[in-house]
């Protein structure tokens, strides 16, 4: 390979690489940068993306685990003054250096969206906004309401730590290789953090991934077949005046807060 080809992609990296400038002028105008701003990305691949953000933000720092994209993009940004290149994974990579209300921009690898979204989720204010291309299944996800399908943990622990709206779907042409699937463009708004004990935290997060562990059981079933006691579950359901016989999937975020409350 010579010095300037760009190394090709590895599938299970996640290396789907953006090629429509149209979708990163559109990702970086929805971003809200302005030259005073810190920019955190993560996995620059090629660099399309951080190109741009460094033109609008005063700082980039982007963490990218390929060794050979890194290299290629230490190279191809060798001229921006404003970009800091990490070599690293970012579900490990240390962020806490990072300025509070720094804005997070990425074209995610799908493969640990997931994980790579709660940390970043559960790092307070240290992010004002975070501007993600995910799987348009996943998106749909983060943005759905009680009673339908797609509402679930992810997104009553999303909807805990941020407003998040679906900015436009992109289609897989958009990427060179194509992906499978649709993707979408989510802005999340981080909420301040709630005043909240660790345990209270733990206990509320036990209950919506038990809550939601037998999805076609009653609320009351579901937590007693993942070690609740059902009489206990039934008195707190009680209290708020909430029917035994309903669904996790019916109940509000602030609902499961309250019923963590009762339980604890
Ligand atoms: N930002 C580029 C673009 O839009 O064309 C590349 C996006 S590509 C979907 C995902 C990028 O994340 C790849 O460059 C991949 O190597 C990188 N990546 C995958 N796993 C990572 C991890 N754990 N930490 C940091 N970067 C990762």
């Amino acid at each position: 390979m010579d010095s300037a080809s760009p190394p090709s992609a590895i599938k299970r990296l996640g290396q789907n690489f953006l090629v429509d400038p149209n979708i990163v002028r559109k990702i970086v105008v929805l971003a809200g940068i302005s030259p005073t701003d810190t920019v955190l990305e993560i996995g620059p691949g090629r660099g399309i993306l951080t190109e741009a953000l460094c033109r609008t933000a005063g700082h980039v720092a982007a963490i990218e685990i390929d060794p050979r994209l890194h290299a290629f993009l230490s190279e191809r940004t060798a001229h921006l003054p404003n970009v800091v290149l990490v070599l690293g994974d970012a579900l490990t990579s240390p962020v806490e250096h990072l300025p509070i209300g720094t804005i997070v921009v990425a074209n995610l690898p799908y493969y640990i969206s997931t994980p790579l979204l709660f940390r970043l989720l559960a790092q307070g204010n240290r992010f004002a906004r975070l501007v993600l291309m995910l799987q348009n299944e996943v998106a749909d996800r983060l943005i759905a309401k009680p009673g339908s399908p797609d509402y679930g943990v992810l997104s009553v622990m999303a909807q805990y730590s941020a407003n998040i709206s679906k900015a436009f779907k992109v289609s897989p042409q958009c990427f060179r290789p194509r992906p499978e699937v649709d993707s979408a463009v989510v802005l999340l708004h981080t909420l301040a953090p709630r005043a909240r004990q660790p345990e209270e935290e733990q206990r509320f997060t036990a209950l919506v991934r038990a809550a939601f562990a037998h999805r076609r059981k009653t609320l009351v079933n579901s937590l007693k077949n993942e070690g609740y006691d059902s009489k206990h579950v039934e008195a707190a359901l009680s209290t708020l005046q909430l029917s035994p016989s309903l669904r996790a999937e019916t109940l509000a975020l602030e609902q499961f807060l309250e019923l963590a409350r009762a339980l604890s």
